[in-house]
């Protein structure tokens, strides 16, 4: 097909590669200038594993380009995809301006018959609320598809090329037909529902994944009362195939650009209705307060008095092999310490520049290594389980140390490497050492 992909973002981006990737014609189009200078140079605005080599691959090809006219990438596509974000509001729910904007830009410049393609995770009801304001600006016929996105940030091209499902949410037979096709190779679970319940499967998916980590992570605080082992809990409870072993790993909560900004929108949604979804707010409420674990473990060693002591942190991605720092743990963790008066040296592989820019302020020692942000730190707290802090050697480690105090809120060190050492270990859900 010929395929335009609006918004070239985490989702845009990877869905406008693999597609090219699946044979089509894509033209991939964002507003942002210097996004598209820098994919036209060959560049990638954001760290995916695998990404730069797949675009690359599918530019010489003549099968991708990049663009920021929108109006002729639309006029030459048949199916138009928008990807483009729906960020909260400070109120929680989803702000729909941008796509809002897309919608009508699309409508202007329509040619003839399109299929219009909303991955973007919007509330029940945006498509059809998006299909009346662009049947206010044009008389070009186009059908609506609803085609929510499941894929994880740093596995995100296995996960577009090899997804679990795919969602179609259509009025329209034969445009649902026609999302079928394209989607076939993919897997065989091609789901077609009607546009609200695909809407609503997005955010209940998300919802029930979110659900699941609060959960474990209160288990895990149990344990910790009660002398269990929460990684042997998850263990015995996954095997249960009504439960499963994913999303149970204990840790400081979740964080990224779609957990907690889905929850929240769901809730309002919910309230929208007359309904309030209890279960969904104490979810939300369980992992807000789970990342301040990490900073009550720190005043028990130090007993309650933070202030004057240094503090390294590895990690400020909201996850591994993603450079995606949005509603990451360690904004709110690394602010409490710097307001409890504690010095802060941090550290993370590849998401270090775009932390800087969103925490925004000043006093915070930014370090080019992991061992280099341990050097002389009275704790070190680890709150991203990137391979490399999981690889580190614990004894050289302890000896840039000051004390050598580690907390580890992914649980990323196993008892046996730290037996003989003289770390102080304190993890999530499992019995600390020495
Ligand atoms: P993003 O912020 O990384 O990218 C959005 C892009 O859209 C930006 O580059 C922006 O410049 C561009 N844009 C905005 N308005 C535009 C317009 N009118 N014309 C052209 N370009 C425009 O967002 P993202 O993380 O890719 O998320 C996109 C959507 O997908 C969101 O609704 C999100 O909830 C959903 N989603 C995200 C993920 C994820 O892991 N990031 C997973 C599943 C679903």
């Amino acid at each position: 097909m010929n395929i335009t992909v609006i918004g070239t973002g985490y989702v845009g981006l990877v869905s406008g590669v693999c597609f090219a990737e699946l044979g089509n014609q894509v033209i991939c189009v964002d507003k942002d200038p210097e996004k598209i200078d820098l994919l036209n140079a060959g560049g990638i605005p954001i760290y995916e594993p695998g990404l730069k080599e797949l675009a690359a691959a599918n530019r010489v090809a003549g099968k991708l380009s990049f663009t920021t006219d929108l109006r002729n990438a639309v006029r030459r596509s048949d199916l138009i995809i928008v990807a483009v974000g729906t960020p909260p509001l400070p109120s929680g729910e989803a702000n729909l301006a941008y796509i809002e904007q897309a919608a009508l830009e699309i409508a202007d410049a329509m040619n003839g018959y399109k299929i219009i393609a909303v991955k973007s995770t919007v509330p029940v009801g945006t498509n059809e609320r998006l299909g009346s304001l662009m049947r206010g600006r044009t008389g070009m016929p186009f059908d609506s598809i609803s085609l929510p996105e499941f894929l994880r940030e740093g596995s995100a091209i296995q996960d577009t090329l090899h997804p679990d499902r795919i969602i179609i949410g259509a009025d329209n037979p034969g445009a649902a037909e026609a999302m079928v096709e394209l989607h076939r190779s993919l897997t065989e679970h091609v789901v077609v529902t009607d546009i609200r319940s695909a809407e609503m499967i997005k955010y209940a998916s998300n919802a029930f994944l979110a659900t699941k980590i609060s959960f474990i992570n209160e288990i895990a605080n149990i344990c910790e009362k009660v002398g269990a082992d929460v990684t042997q809990v998850a263990e015995g409870m996954g095997y249960d195939k009504r439960i499963g072993p994913s999303f149970l790993k204990a840790g400081i909560g979740y964080g990224g650009s779609c957990f907690p900004k889905d929850t929240s929108a769901l809730i309002q949604i919910a309230g929208h209705v007359d309904y309030e979804f209890k279960l969904l707010r104490s979810v939300v409420e369980v992992n807000q307060d789970q990342r301040f674990n990490v900073i009550r473990k720190l005043e028990t060693i130090f007993n309650g008095e933070l202030k004057g002591k240094t503090v390294a942190i590895w990690g400020l991605a909201f996850k591994p092999n993603t450079d995606d720092v949005r509603d990451s743990p360690a904004l709110e963790i690394i602010q409490h310490l710097l307001d409890n008066g504690v010095k802060v040296r941090a550290y993370d592989p590849v998401a270090m520049a775009n932390f800087r820019t969103l925490f925004g302020k000043e006093g915070v020692i930014w370090c080019d290594g992991a061992l280099e942000t341990a050097q002389g730190a009275d704790a070190l707290c680890l709150l991203t389980e990137w391979d490399e802090f999981a690889e580190i050697d614990l004894g050289e480690l302890q000896t840039v140390l000051k004390r050598p105090i580690l907390i580890d809120g992914r649980n990323v060190f196993k008892e046996e490497n730290l037996i003989g050492t003289e770390f102080i270990y304190y993890s999530v859900g499992r019995p600390s050492l020495n």
